[in-house]
């Protein structure tokens, strides 16, 4: 056991599922793609963010895959979670927004549409408030 392991696996150890199909493979049969994700922000990378490594068990589903999640893009997902992830880090000091964007990776103007967008995905999940 590591205390560094942060991925998660969610078939055996030796198996790994399509993420188009379902379909099961040796990791080694499976196709590994960058896929565009708007709800990920890399932990420490700024240049990772907006992507994650998806498997598929084939080149087309691989496609698809990549089609899939530039379809679900909304920039302004990644730009919560790139204030996500700055909020965490840098908790402990007081920022103004101009600064606390910047440290982020956004402009003002980003830092407000994604906070907004979060109000309102926010009341979707919680629509009698
Ligand atoms: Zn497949």
């Amino acid at each position: 056991m590591t205390v560094h392991e942060h991925t998660r696996t969610e078939a055996g150890p030796d198996t790994s599922r399509c993420e188009c199909c379902g379909h099961q493979a040796k990791p080694a049969d499976l196709y590994v793609r960058a896929v565009p994700d708007s709800s990920r922000a890399h932990p420490t990378d700024p240049t990772q963010d907006g992507v994650r490594i998806a498997c598929a068990c084939s080149p087309q589903h691989a496609d698809e895959l990549v089609e899939q999640g530039r379809q679900e893009w909304v920039d302004e997902q990644l730009w919560t979670a790139k204030a996500r992830r700055a909020a965490e880090r840098w908790s402990q000091s007081r920022l103004t927004i101009s600064h606390f964007a910047r440290l982020a990776g956004l402009t003002p103007e980003q830092l407000d549409r994604a906070l907004r967008w979060q109000a309102s995905t926010d009341r979707e999940a919680h629509p009698s408030g």
